[in-house]
């Protein structure tokens, strides 16, 4: 038995909180918030789950809203010119790779929760970097998984590895419910109920998802993704939810006119249920050094944070911490080597394409990407593997960025499907 500490009670760190129990390990999970806290503090994310990652969950018995959550059952996208009409139309399914999303607030304040239940030490603290010397002294292992907490600085940029210098996108989340909004086909234009895309050419994008939260029960959330300074980047001002929803529905009316009708009774689940701003994807070095020469470990989005468009990070964050939990039943030593080996085998397997994917969906599709997307506007079987792939988005490539193996893929689908 090892004693581990985890700094970050988010999906990345309780996932890997729990499955350090179940090895019989002694945990202790460090939180800057209380369940409670956490419960009535406003929405930092609004994450959908692919089966893979729901597996994982019910692996580690933490499936505890699959009676309540409305399932994701595919992706109804629209791919629109600058002035919101809409150019190609793709519905497909997600069959087997079906998910769902459950608000972060009500999921990680059950799981803290059931975490003390399980013999797991949880600690309400605010840790700095000049705290973790105390904690790597007393600790076999420690895991970094502050999300975007500014502890992460102490992992290094990695500038291969990153794409951006800056925000590609002002972000705008909210949770509604409104009687256009939820229910089995919401959208009359998918015979399921969808993950709704709206791409706007050099404006932005914003989707829709089936969504859980513990104040509200079935709802959707919305994330509106901002070109910054073009034509939507509206949200910037709005200092209250009511405010946010305004701008949403103007910037549904005028950039999708056909989905507005969704808004006519749409309301917040709740005073919290909304968040805006930006922050720069950056991939860091997964060894965090500290004076003593002692090493901690980054994971999850402290060290591989992408835009949300591509419904990525909490499914790399869990893909991540199973990974490392293999990692670590295969070594003796997780030392600073064993740590940069186990991270750089995750991004070969699986970070590179999450990342490569996420900067494919925050430009214009190329000529390998429209061959595909157009064959699956015409063609459900081609549209239904083009979903899938989100699960895992390795399944992209080659033929993604390849328009010799766009084509044959097509060719091979339609004629499988034939
Ligand atoms: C608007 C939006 C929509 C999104 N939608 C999706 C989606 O549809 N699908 C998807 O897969 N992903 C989505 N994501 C991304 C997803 O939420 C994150 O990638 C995921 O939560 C990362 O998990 P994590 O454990 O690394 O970090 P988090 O889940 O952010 O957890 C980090 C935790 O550490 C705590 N913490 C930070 N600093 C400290 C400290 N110093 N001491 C103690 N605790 C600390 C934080 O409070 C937090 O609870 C979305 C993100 C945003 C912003």
């Amino acid at each position: 038995m090892k004693k581990i500490a985890i700094i970050g009670a988010g999906q990345c760190g309780l996932h890997l909180a729990f499955g350090l129990l179940d090895r019989g390990h002694r945990v202790t999970l460090f939180s800057d918030r209380t369940a409670e806290q956490l419960l009535n503090s406003r929405i930092q994310s609004a994450a959908f789950l692919f089966n893979q990652t729901l597996e994982w969950e019910r692996h580690l018995g933490l499936n505890f809203w699959e009676e309540d959550a409305p399932v994701g059952e595919g992706m109804l996208m629209d791919f629109r010119d600058p002035h919101g009409k809409s150019m190609l139309t793709v519905a497909g399914q997600l069959l087997d790779k079906r998910g769902n999303a459950v608000d972060q607030r009500s999921k990680f304040a059950r799981w803290m929760q059931e975490f003390g239940k399980r013999g797991g030490a949880l600690m309400i603290r605010t840790l700095t970097v000049d705290d973790l010397e105390e904690i790597a002294a007393g600790h076999d292992l420690v895991f970094v998984a502050s999300g975007k907490g500014p502890v992460n600085a102490l992992f290094e940029r990695d500038a291969a590895r990153s794409r951006h210098e800056t925000p590609p996108r002002h972000l705008a989340a909210l949770l509604l419910r409104g009687s256009r909004l939820m229910g089995d086909r919401p959208w009359p234009k998918a015979d399921f109920r969808p993950l709704r895309f709206n791409f706007v050419a050099g404006v932005g994008e914003f989707f829709s998802m089936p969504f859980y939260t513990h104040t509200a029960g079935e709802c959707r959330s919305f994330l509106f993704e901002a070109r910054p300074g073009g034509p939507m980047d509206r949200f910037g001002d709005a200092a209250d939810g009511a405010t946010l929803l305004e701008v949403a529905r103007q910037v549904v009316q005028e950039f999708a006119p056909e989905d507005a009708c969704h808004f006519d009774d749409a309301r917040l689940t709740d005073p919290n249920a909304w968040s805006r701003g930006a922050f720069t994807p950056t991939i860091r070095k997964p060894v965090g050094r500290l004076p003593s020469g002692r090493v901690v470990m980054g994971v999850g989005d402290a060290v591989c944070l992408n835009d949300p468009i591509a419904v990525q990070g909490a499914n790399n964050a869990s893909r991540m911490a199973e990974h490392l939990l293999r990692c670590m039943d295969e070594s003796e030593s997780w030392d600073a080597a064993w740590m940069a080996h186990s991270f750089d085998s995750f991004w070969d397997v699986s970070a590179s394409y999450t990342t490569a994917f996420t900067s494919l969906l925050l430009e214009p599709p190329g000529e390998a990407a429209m061959t595909v997307l157009g064959a699956a506007s015409q063609h459900r079987a081609v549209a239904d593997d083009f979903m899938r792939c989100f699960e895992a988005p390795r399944g992209y490539w080659p033929w993604i960025e390849d328009v010799e193996a766009a084509r044959q893929f097509v060719a091979q689908r339609v004629q499988h499907a034939a």
